[in-house]
């Protein structure tokens, strides 16, 4: 009852269904009626009959119509008899028209009328009058012509209901909501849950946003002394490293609403939808606040302007930056809505964002190093039931370069691992199984290699990890594998050190020790192979940036072309002559050619543990440290504590 109720208070909304249902009602409608038109109503009979009932004098007229269909009318006297009782038009609407008594096909036009004619005539008490007809279809035909109508119509409402996605209002209401925005709002009471304890590591930035924190919570403290609230903050930092979570947290600490949408949100097919959602959204916001505003991957609307913008179809995208702007300038101090930008590239942005008053912060977000690590960890492995005290330590070193959504990647693959191998819980071998998984893909344990490759892959990783074992500035060996993975044929990983600085004789033996690999190949086969791409790739840049980037190379001197606001338009011009352009690649090839020779010297001084090492290698697959150190003995350079090197590379592969 009580819901019948509720449905008649409910103002009846209009709902694009009624469309479908409007054009399914016409159709009966219209069948219904077409019905009454074509005579279908009156009974059918064969022509004999009605040959019998012209001689009886019954009927009073007949209608040929379309050269086909022949309708009897009776005579009044007739329709009192005993035969005709069902020849009544059953027509369910009253028509005034008069309606025909039967109906029937006769066949042949000429011989019809000839038998009718020979009646007559035979009859001198029978004359039935014969008029012909041509009806159309009308309705028929109405329909036909409005098909095509009727049929873009529905591909139009199908296409724009695409379009508008499964967000907003209620049930089909897309079409209308187009303009609105599509931000998704986590509710202070319900969903913000996260608190600066779910956000590992990341201590400045964390400490940056408590501020915005304390503005929301009371912003009273800062606006009776005159200060503005800051409008917006921008969060730069690669993908992963947890700038939407630090939004969250945010909003979670300050108990507000959160509006959460990406930049692409904004980003539709029409002319100033971008435009209109940047407008609900920031309404929507001053509805509820104090709120923040999160807006993931800003470049997408928050390029610079008029860069790039050959075919012009940039302008919807400018226009909806605009507005962003406008909205961001027009809400007054007192609004308190905060707006929280992610983007990983602050570079592209436009400058007009990044004035005073808009997102005037900038907070930046980095990789984690080896003690952020260890937090994430403790972080994402509350959740997880451990078999046995696991060494965090250890993991965090085994992880260099991950992200905090790649660590949280890792503890849920531990598990998932686990679980697939029947365990009850998760212990060391999983997480390390989680680890490899995810730098390197799935093993490929069908991967088809002959024993000839096995080989030459085995050496080539001895080379690297003998080569870097031999040099004081290389980073320190964590394990060399020869199991196929994804892309890579086998892998060497090292633990960088934690350098702020760099010095060329470390950039020097990095390079050394990738060469290693190749030079390993000659000098055990005598032979090279194409298995050393990626580490000509990675020798090459690092060469050249020596060069070209840091200034290192004694040749080229001080100077660097390096342009840190991204935004020349080199490509196409070199900063440089021709003359420095044959320097720079001369120097280049010079660096890479010593390393290679000063690789080879090695190997060749230590072929027996080289081979002795590849052996192992061949036989186990995968070593580790220890291996290493019962062929070489402790490694001389080894000291002080290890921190490692965010920008370093993980892993060095084939
Ligand atoms: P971004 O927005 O920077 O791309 P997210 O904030 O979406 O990254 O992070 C993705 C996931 O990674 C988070 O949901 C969280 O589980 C995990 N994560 C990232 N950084 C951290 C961190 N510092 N502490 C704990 N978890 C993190
Ligand atoms: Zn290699």
């Amino acid at each position: 009852m009580a819901k019948d109720n509720k449905n008649i208070n409910k103002k009846p909304k209009f709902n694009p269904y009624w469309i479908y249902g409007i054009i399914i009602a016409a159709f009966l409608a219209i069948n219904l009626f077409s019905g009454g038109f074509g005579g279908s109503s009156s009974k059918q009979i064969n022509p004999s009959e009605f040959f019998d009932y012209m001689r009886d004098g019954d009927v009073a007229k007949v209608d040929i119509v379309n050269g086909r269909e022949a309708r009897v009318y009776l005579t009044k006297d007739a329709l009192e008899k005993e035969i005709h009782k069902n020849s009544k038009p059953s027509n369910i609407l009253p028509s005034v028209t008069p309606q025909p008594n039967y109906t029937f096909e006769f066949g042949e036009l000429e011989l019809f009328q000839k038998k009718i004619e020979g009646i007559n005539e035979a009859d001198n008490n029978v004359f039935v009058p014969t008029s012909y007809k041509t009806e159309e279809n009308v309705w028929g035909n109405f329909i036909f012509s409005l098909l095509p109508f009727i049929l873009i119509i529905g591909v139009w409402i199908f296409i724009m209901r695409r379009m508008s996605g499964g967000a907003g209002g209620g049930a089909g209401g897309q079409i209308f909501n187009i303009g609105k925005s599509k931000a998704k709002l986590f509710d202070e009471k319900t969903d913000v849950k996260t608190s600066f304890r779910d956000v590992a590591g990341l201590e400045g930035a964390k400490e940056e946003v408590q501020e915005i924190v304390d503005f929301l919570k009371n912003p009273e403290k800062y606006t009776s002394l005159g200060g503005k609230i800051p409008k917006g903050a921008l969060l730069v930092g690669q993908p992963g490293t947890g700038k939407t979570l630090l939004a969250k947290a945010v909003a979670g600490e300050a108990k507000v609403p959160f509006f959460s949408l990406s930049g692409s949100d904004f980003v539709e097919m029409f002319v100033g939808v971008g435009a209109s959602r940047v407008r609900d959204l920031f309404k929507q916001a001053k509805e509820k606040s104090p709120a923040i505003i999160f807006i993931d991957e800003i470049d997408a609307i928050g390029r610079a302007r008029g860069k790039s913008n050959f075919s012009g179809s940039n302008d919807e995208r400018e226009n909806t930056l605009n507005q962003l702007l406008t909205e961001m300038d027009g809400f007054g101090t007192n609004t308190n809505v905060i707006v929280l930008a992610a983007t990983n590239r602050a570079d592209v942005l436009d400058k007009a964002l990044m004035r005073a008053g808009r997102f005037d912060r900038q907070i930046f977000v980095d990789l984690p190093d080896v003690r952020e690590r260890k937090e994430i960890f403790e972080v994402h492995l509350r959740p997880i039931k451990q078999s046995e005290k696991l060494d965090i330590d250890f993991l965090a070193k085994q992880t260099p370069g991950f992200s905090g959504a790649d660590i949280a990647n890792v503890c849920n693959e531990a598990a998932l691992i686990a679980a697939r191998n029947g365990k009850k819980a998760v212990d060391k071998q999983d997480f390390l199984d989680a680890v490899d998984r995810i730098v390197g893909g799935l093993e490929k344990k069908n991967k088809i290699i002959t024993k000839e490759e096995k080989k030459a892959i085995a050496f080539h990783e001895a080379g690297h990890a003998t080569v870097s074992w031999m040099l004081e500035h290389a980073a320190p060996l964590v394990k060399v594998t020869i199991v196929p993975r994804g892309q890579s044929l086998g892998a060497a990983w090292y633990l960088p050190e934690e350098r702020l600085i760099v010095r060329p004789e470390q950039m020097l033996d990095e390079m050394c020790a990738a060469l290693g690999g190749r030079a390993a190949e000659k000098v055990i086969f005598d032979k090279i192979s194409t298995g050393a791409l990626s580490d000509l790739e990675k020798v090459t840049k690092q060469a050249r940036a020596m060069v070209t980037i840091y200034g290192l190379s004694d040749k080229v001197g001080n100077l660097t072309y390096y342009d840190s606001s991204g935004q020349s338009e080199y490509g196409f011009t070199k900063p440089y002559s021709e003359q420095t352009a044959e320097l720079i690649d001369n120097e280049i090839s010079d660096i890479v050619e010593k390393q290679y020779q000063r690789a080879i010297s090695l190997l060749e001084q230590h072929k027996d543990k080289l081979t002795e090492l590849a052996e192992v290698l061949l036989e186990k697959e995968v070593i580790f440290k220890d291996n290493l150190e019962k062929i070489f003995g402790k490694r001389p350079f080894e000291k002080k504590e290890l921190v490692e090197d965010k920008t370093a590379s993980k892993t060095e592969e084939e």
